[in-house]
């Protein structure tokens, strides 16, 4: 979104708090970007390319963008040293929550809405990340089944979902290695960035739709498709997300 989005406004920050004047309004869609893009350029390695200049560059120059740095700046979510721009821990939480959202989100909408369209699948996401709170958040977490990379293959940071997963009620999605012997499961979506290994899934009838029952779990998982008797690695079958049937 643009630096003219003002449809949705930050009136969290410390000045809130401290009885002072009314805090100065900005898009808080503006925030999470910028913080959405100093935390994507530094999981890539592209830390040199968080600079002040950069991201004039970035914004052709519009200095909508200086404002924005100094109001996150105050609002205690970076730290600007000459140059270079970095997170404050505050900044970096925020970030995650952010990211953690949105690669949920597209997850949501590719596999099981079955939206198609990345266009449609990545401004969506962008619009439901500023909108959903962290506790929603994490029910979508444990209904997909704790996924732990969005459909590109980037990293979802974990939620406290991922951890109490096992306190918590059983989620509707398992990963094929979580069925128990004698249970059977309707594969969701297949969680791979290898094409070959998805192939190769798909020709043994690993697939969207299919129903799956494992036969064994010792010494080695062996499941049937269908009438087919198929022993899969526990770390392929890691990675195939099932609904349980009952
Ligand atoms: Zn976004
Ligand atoms: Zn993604
Ligand atoms: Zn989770």
């Amino acid at each position: 979104m643009g630096l003219n989005d003002r449809r949705m406004r930050w009136r969290g920050g410390r000045r809130m708090t401290n009885g002072g004047p009314p805090p100065v309004d900005y898009a808080k869609t503006d925030v999470d970007e910028l913080l959405e893009l100093i935390y994507t350029l530094k999981e890539s390695g592209k830390e040199g390319l968080i600079t002040v200049e950069e991201l004039r560059r970035k914004h052709n120059g519009d200095p909508a963008i200086d404002k924005l740095l100094e109001e996150m700046g105050s609002l205690g979510l970076i730290k600007i040293s000459g140059e270079k721009i970095g997170f404050s821990e505050r900044g970096e939480t925020e970030a995650e929550k952010l990211i953690r959202a949105h690669r949920l989100a597209e997850r949501l909408l590719t596999d099981v809405l079955l939206v198609q369209k990345d266009q449609v699948v990545e401004s969506q996401a962008c619009a439901m990340e500023h909108i959903l709170n962290p506790a929603v958040v994490d029910n979508i977490c444990t209904i997909l089944g704790h996924p732990r990379t969005c459909p590109h293959g980037h990293a979802i940071p974990p939620g406290r979902c991922c951890s109490d997963r096992k306190r918590a009620a059983a989620p509707a999605v398992l990963s094929l290695d979580e069925l128990r012997s004698g249970e059977s499961g309707k594969i969701l979506y297949v969680e791979t960035q290898d094409h070959a290994r998805l192939d190769k899934l798909t020709t043994f009838g690993i697939l969207p739709g299919t129903t799956v029952k494992v036969h064994q779990r010792q010494p080695s998982l062996v499941i049937f498709v269908g009438q087919t008797q198929l022993a899969l690695d526990l770390e392929i079958a890691r990675n195939v997300h099932v609904v349980k049937m009952t």
